[in-house]
């Protein structure tokens, strides 16, 4: 019995808790079903994805490349990402989000490799082994997003490229993202985000930086309502996107 208990410490500590929040991948799983409907809670990631993806093209050159996509959700990068010709993996805890990502596939004829496997689960399995590694719209929804950024740096080459984009935490940050999105313009349903796991740049250089990842362009995204479009540019206020090179 004594061994038993000594076995189950030992268990549990060469395990660490998994860095998720239950609730969040709940919220997702709930909407999963219309992730591909662009008219629906994930309009704005189809929106924004056309842009993310050709920033990300154009710094790496995604063909041929070996892509992670961490928190693919129901795939909308990571598909994008795989008809560029990138060879990618996607991986989330959300089972039905990984349903819908499979099942759309078929449809769109794109292959992409989904797995359910936390971040740091993966990066014991197969460090260094990425070209490049994205985790976007993500961290704001992790209890620990520094050992997210930790798993990531892991599992890219040296020399690879890491890709996290995330919501900036200041009140103009909270008007344009919680109250603006959620409560005036509905872009997101009401709960989508929680102010105080938002994350300034200065908090994701420091964790990119103290882990290897050299930042290379840190670039905003902003949302105009009038004419109902993102776009990329200076203003990182409340949207942005960090490109940084693991270093060798
Ligand atoms: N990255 C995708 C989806 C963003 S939505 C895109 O930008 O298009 C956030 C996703 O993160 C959801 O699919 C949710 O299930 C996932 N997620 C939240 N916490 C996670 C965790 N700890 N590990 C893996 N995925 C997580």
């Amino acid at each position: 019995m004594q061994g038993f208990f000594v076995f189950t410490l030992l268990m549990d500590s060469a395990r660490p808790m998994l860095n998720a929040d239950q609730n969040e991948i709940d919220k997702f799983s709930s909407l999963a079903h219309r992730w591909w409907d662009p008219e629906s809670e994930f309009k704005p990631l189809h929106q924004i994805n056309p842009l993310r993806l050709e920033w990300i093209d154009g710094l790496v050159g995604l063909t041929e490349k070996i892509v992670l996509d961490v928190g693919c959700g129901g795939g909308i990068l990571s598909e994008s990402m795989a008809k560029k010709g990138a060879t990618v993996t996607g991986i989330d805890l959300s089972d039905k989000a990984l349903g819908v990502a499979r099942l759309h596939l078929l449809e769109s004829g794109n292959t992409v490799n989904y797995r359910k496997i936390a971040a740091e689960e993966l990066s014991a399995e197969l460090p260094g082994h990425f070209d490049v590694v994205t985790c976007m719209e993500m961290l704001e929804h992790v209890p620990d997003p520094a050992r997210t950024i930790a798993a990531c740096a892991t599992l890219v080459k040296p020399g690879g490229h890491v890709f996290f984009s995330t919501i900036n935490r200041n009140a103009k940050a909270y008007v344009m993202a919680i109250i603006g999105a959620e409560y005036v313009l509905n872009l997101l349903p009401k709960g989508t985000h929680d102010y105080a796991k938002f994350i300034k740049p200065s908090e994701l250089l420091r964790w990119a930086k103290s882990v290897g990842l050299e930042p290379d362009e840190l670039i905003g995204m902003t949302y105009n309502p009038f004419n109902k479009s993102y776009k990329l540019g200076h203003d990182s206020d409340v949207n942005y996107l960090l490109h940084a090179v693991k270093m060798l």
